[in-house]
This record gives structure tokens, C-alpha cells and sequence, in this order.
């Protein structure tokens, strides 16, 4: 009998405030350990939390973006529980009203095509601190709290178990940060923890409609980790079923180093937290003014750049999909585009050299040399014939490195295209007369010799011959006499 996944994921995110979601203390990454903490956030008795109106903003944008209903008044509740990095013995979340519910994302689906996968809700929440242990405290025998995080704005993103396998997994996440990245609420970094995922993991039989027992999977910090561990707890959960076993309702933790998931602790229920409404914070109210002000600044979103881009310059969607993956890449690409007409051969150059000399020097778009007038120009130096296409990377890395255009570096190194019939008729000459055995050869019927003598003729001119004019000529001197 066959099986098949189900998964559902619950991501949080961390918005780019400023400050944190009922205090007015930084939310800054990597200072001194409580450093940023004030009475509200340590939960001092007397206190009171008041509500960041810029979170707000940053979540509701999240939730129309991914076409959720917006409730009209949302409920802030306290999750009870105890825990070191917890100084209040409560999280302030929404439960029973959350802010949003009831949206979608589209992702391409394992076997091809688009699918929709549903957003239950989206809530806001406040995170807590983190503790350091063993190597990251520095100590064998003490455990550290820092609660510079705790009260740091997160929104909850839950989705509906529409998910079906773990390159499905990674898909909606990659959406998901890309949508969030886009609307320049949150820094989608996940080594840093500012976007974290739980994976609910179910199997059953192929075909059949209910649902099996699911298991929680904790710390998957990277796209690999959360791939790694879907994959690992689907085959674990058949081979239990498969055994006459049951698979147990529970909380398991994928350790990285042997790449397996291990039990944590038996899921916990909604009562164990005892949810009900914080009486110090009102019902948040979002009005229709504020929701059709937010959707309307909302920005052209990864999904619909995508489709514009397949339309408007008949890329392939491979193209688009890498193209529109980062905002700032996708407008570099339209502006080179403006400039030299030309939007595939852009596309190539982007997708090819440009990513590849990011990567290698660990850049970004923004702070690239690199500008979409260079590229430009360099690709009107190709289609003019100025110079040839194998020139043109390496003109291109030296303009990327440099920030001199590429013309100026094509006439101070001399490297224009020689396409001049008479100046290659000479070279031509001069390497079928340096080889007469190859010649010989390739007159009584050694035809592959063609591409070695082009070759001789692209070296004697160190690459700067127009190779279809070589082609040509090597051809008609060596079948000459
Ligand atoms: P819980 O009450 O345990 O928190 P929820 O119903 O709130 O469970 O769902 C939490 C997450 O788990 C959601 O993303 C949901 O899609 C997913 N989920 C729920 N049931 C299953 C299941 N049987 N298999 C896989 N994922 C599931
Ligand atoms: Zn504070
Ligand atoms: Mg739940």
C-alpha cells in the first residue's frame, strides 16, 4: 500500500519595527544581553503593555498580501506557561479572534503546475527571550537568559495541511519570505531567527480523505533542515504504520548532526495554557479606512511580477521565477532591460554572470558596482559585433568589480572584435601554413580539423576574432587547393 504526506506549517516572522510590541524598547539584533528591557517587557507587576500601531500596519500588510479576510475586531489572550525565557509566566497571542484568517499563496506543486495552498490565520504575538546553553553560554555548568527579544513583535502564519511533500515544504516557505522581504516588514533571516518554522507532519493511505496523527518538528533553522526533516519524519511515520505500530501525537526535534527527529515531549492541548483575553489591552479595531489604506500601498507582489514578466517580455518561467525572487533584483533587471531592448539576453546575463559575481563576493543587488547601464551598454557591444560574446565576460566581471563601463574598458585594452576580412585572412593563413600535416589531413577527409584551426586563429588573436567570419574563411583556404 502506498502513503502520502500531509503538512501543515506554522511560520513566525519577525516585523522590522523599531521597537518592541507593548514597550517602547529597541528590538536591535546582537547588542549586550539585557540591554534593551524595561518593567512592561520584564513583566514587572504594575505595568502595562500598549500597543505598537506600526506592527499592526507591518501584519496587516502581511494578511492582504496573502488575501486574508480581515477581522474587524481581533482579541489579544495570554498563553500561559513557565518557562525561564518568560519573564510574565505568560505570552500575550491572539487565540480565539486573530487578526486575519482565511488566505492563500500559490507554489509550484511537486508534479508541475500551481498550487494553492491556504492560509488558516494569520495572529500577531509577542516572542520571548532566549536562553544560552553549553557553547553559546561559555560555560559548562551555567545556562544564560537574555531577554533583549522578549516582547519583540511576531506575527503567526498557519497554514492549512494542503502541503504535500517536503520540496512542497520548501517552496511555500521560500514564498512566504520572498512575500515578506517584498513588503520590507520582516528580514526573512533565518540563521538569525527573524523567520522560523514548525512542521506539522501527518501520513495516510494514498487516496484516502481523513487525516493520520501528526508530530510537531521543531528547530528547522535553514531550508535544508526543514526538507531534511519532513523527509526523515514521513519515511519514520510509514515505517511505524507499516510495523503495526501507531505514530504518537508529540513534539520531535530534528537533530541536525544525525539527521534524524527524536522525540521532545508529548504535544501539549490548548487547555494546558489556560488562553484567555488580556484585560489590560483593548480589542484591537481595524476599520475599512485603515485596511484599504494599507492594501493600497502595498507593492506589485512576487506572484503577479512573475506572470508580468512572462507576459510583457516572454520569459520563461524559469526566468521570472528567479528574476522576481528579490525586489531590488527584479528592478535592476527592468531598468537594463529600458536601456538595451533586449530581455532575454538581459535575463541570461543577470540570471548567469551578475547572480554568480554576487555570490562570490558576497554582495547584494544594492551594493553591487555593477549598474543596469553597464550591462546595457556591454550587450549593445555584443550586438553591434564591437566585441565577442566570450570577451564580453570578461569585460563584464571587470566592470563589475570596477564600475568603469564597459566601453571604456573595451578601448583602453584593445579588445575590440576583429572582423576586418583581410586583417583575419592573414591570421588564416599564417596557421594553415604553420600546420601543413593538419592540412593535409583534413583534405583527405579529416573534417573535424576545421575546429582546431579556428581555434589556432581565436588564440593568435587572443580571443578577439568574430568567430563566424574565422568559420568562413578557415573553411574556404583550407579546401582552396
Ligand atoms: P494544534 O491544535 O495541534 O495546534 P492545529 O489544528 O492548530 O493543531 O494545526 C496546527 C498546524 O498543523 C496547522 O498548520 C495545520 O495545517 C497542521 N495540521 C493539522 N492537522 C494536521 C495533520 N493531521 N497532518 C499534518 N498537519 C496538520
Ligand atoms: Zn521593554
Ligand atoms: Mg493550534
Amino acid at each position: 500500500m502506498g502513503y502520502e504526506a500531509v503538512i501543515g506549517l506554522e511560520v513566525h516572522a519577525q516585523l522590522l519595527t523599531e521597537s518592541k510590541l507593548f514597550c517602547r524598547c529597541s528590538t536591535r539584533f546582537g547588542s549586550e544581553p539585557n540591554t534593551q528591557v524595561c518593567p512592561v517587557c520584564l513583566g514587572m507587576p504594575g505595568s502595562l503593555p500598549v500597543l505598537n500601531a506600526r506592527a499592526v500596519e507591518y501584519a496587516l500588510r502581511m494578511a492582504l498580501a496573502v488575501g486574508c479576510r480581515i477581522n474587524p475586531a481581533s482579541v489579544f489572550a495570554r498563553k500561559n506557561y513557565f518557562y525561564p525565557d518568560l519573564p510574565k509566566g505568560y505570552q500575550i497571542s491572539q487565540y480565539e479572534q486573530p487578526l486575519a484568517e482565511a488566505g492563500h499563496v500559490e507554489i509550484e506543486a511537486e508534479g508541475g503546475g500551481l498550487k494553492k495552498v491556504g492560509i488558516t490565520r494569520i495572529h500577531m504575538e509577542e516572542d520571548a527571550g532566549k536562553l544560552l546553553h553549553g557553547e553559546a553560554a561559555g560555560s559548562d555548568t551555567s545556562s544564560f537568559v537574555d531577554l533583549n527579544r522578549t516582547g519583540v513583535p511576531l506575527i503567526e502564519i498557519v497554514s492549512e495541511p494542503d502541503i504535500s511533500s517536503p520540496a512542497e515544504a520548501a517552496a511555500y516557505l521560500k514564498e512566504l519570505r520572498d512575500i515578506l522581504v517584498y513588503l520590507e516588514i520582516c528580514d526573512g533571516n533565518m540563521e538569525e531567527g527573524s523567520f522560523r518554522c514548525d512542521a506539522n507532519v501527518s501520513v495516510r493511505p494514498e487516496g484516502s480523505a481523513g487525516l493520520g496523527t501528526k508530530t510537531e518538528l521543531k528547530n528547522l533553522n535553514s531550508f535544508k533542515f526543514i526538507k531534511d526533516a519532513v523527509a526523515y519524519e514521513i519515511e519514520r511515520q510509514i515505517e511505524v504504520i507499516e510495523d503495526g505500530g501507531r505514530v504518537v501525537q508529540e513534539t520531535r526535534l530534528f537533530d541536525v548532526s544525525r539527521g534524524v527527529t527524536v522525540s521532545m515531549r508529548s504535544k501539549e492541548q490548548a487547555h494546558d495554557y489556560r488562553y484567555f483575553p488580556d484585560p489590560d489591552l483593548l480589542p484591537l479595531a481595524v476599520g475599512d479606512a485603515m485596511v484599504d489604506e494599507v492594501r493600497s500601498s502595498l507593492p506589485e507582489l512576487p506572484a503577479d511580477k512573475r506572470r508580468r514578466f512572462v507576459e510583457q517580455y516572454s520569459l520563461p518561467a524559469y526566468d521570472a521565477s528567479v528574476l522576481a525572487s528579490q525586489r531590488q533584483l527584479a528592478d535592476w533587471y527592468e531598468a537594463c532591460v529600458k536601456l538595451c531592448g533586449e530581455p532575454k539576453l538581459a535575463s541570461n546575463w543577470v540570471m548567469g554572470e551578475l547572480l554568480r559575481l554576487l555570490k562570490e563576493e558576497n554582495l547584494s543587488i544594492t551594493d553591487a558596482p555593477a549598474t543596469p547601464r553597464m550591462l546595457a551598454e556591454l550587450i549593445g557591444l555584443v550586438k553591434n559585433g564591437t566585441i565577442s560574446g566570450k570577451i564580453a565576460k570578461g569585460v563584464f566581471e571587470e566592470a563589475f568589480r570596477t564600475g568603469r563601463s564597459p566601453k571604456a574598458i573595451v578601448e583602453s585594452r584593445g579588445l575590440t572584435q576583429i572582423s576586418d576580412e583581410a586583417d583575419l585572412e592573414r591570421i588564416v593563413d599564417e596557421a594553415v601554413k604553420a600546420d601543413p600535416e593538419s592540412a593535409a589531413r583534413y583534405r583527405a577527409g579529416k573534417t573535424k580539423l576545421l575546429g582546431y584551426f579556428v581555434g589556432q586563429v581565436m588564440k593568435a588573436t587572443r580571443g578577439r576574432a568574430n568567430p563566424q567570419v574565422v568559420n568562413r574563411l578557415v573553411k574556404r583556404r583550407l579546401e582552396e587547393d
